[in-house]
């Protein structure tokens, strides 16, 4: 089973379309595995969130997800983020809204793991050091997770001496097999290391492989909906650059 993995997407209709049509020319996929945070920051959540349930879907829920909701109160984002979740709020239909409440923060589907943040807080936490990577893989009940959040791409490996990141490099084949692993994917619709294009990955679920590609979009169409929805221009600009 090939498993199309998408992480923050952040209602960037633009940088979800490339992707998909990339993953097409890459072999398709089975299913979409969404790992929170599809609305937020971007300017059509909607449509994100009929987009990926067009397909056969797993996801969880993000904090952007929940407070677009009210699940989570956004008064502890910063003000561009929580202008951005206002106004995402405004924007979603009763059908979209139910979707997103629904959506459960850890979800485990045979040797995988999907949470957004860590396994120690889902929304919350950002895995990007050995004291986080070890929290989550102490509550692993699978042997491989997936998780986003930060936006940055990495796969870090479960080893003796602790947890060891290494970089997820492009267009390779990486096998799981001799390990336990956290992998990020990176971002697809706001990238974070310093390079703008959008992040994903392809997991083939009977080999334990994963493989990670990058693609190119219209990210000045993209732009230009913020601009019309008045959304924050630091948002807008932040495309540009990655981060
Ligand atoms: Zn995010």
């Amino acid at each position: 089973m090939r498993a199309l993995i998408l992480s923050d997407i952040h209602a960037n209709l633009e940088a979800l379309e490339a992707v998909l049509e990339d993953a097409q020319t890459r072999g398709g996929f089975d299913s979409v595995w969404c790992l929170g945070d599809t609305v937020g920051y971007g300017p059509d959540p909607g449509a994100c969130i009929d987009r990926i349930r067009e397909f056969d879907l797993l996801a969880v829920t993000g904090n952007h997800d929940c407070a677009a909701v009210g699940l989570i109160d956004a008064s502890d984002f910063n003000d561009a983020a929580k202008a951005a979740a206002e106004w995402t709020a405004s924007q979603l239909n009763t059908g979209q809204r139910e979707f997103l409440k629904e959506l459960s923060m850890v979800v485990k589907e045979g040797s995988f793991t999907l949470v957004h943040g860590s396994l120690r807080a889902p929304i919350v936490e950002y895995l990007l050091d050995r004291n986080s990577a070890a929290g989550t893989f102490g509550l692993m009940e699978t042997s491989y997770c997936f998780v986003g959040h930060s936006h940055i791409p990495f796969m870090c490996r479960d080893a003796a001496e602790g947890p060891d990141f290494l970089d997820f490099s492009l267009d390779e084949q990486q096998s799981l097999e001799d390990s336990r692993w956290i992998i990020n994917p990176g971002g697809v619709g706001q990238p974070r290391d310093r390079d703008p294009r959008p992040s994903y990955a392809i997991c083939d679920t009977s080999k334990n492989t994963v493989q990670r590609h990058r693609v190119t979009y219209d990210i000045a169409k993209t732009q230009e909906k913020m601009r019309k929805a008045a959304l924050p221009v630091h948002l807008i600009d932040r495309l540009d650059h990655g981060l």
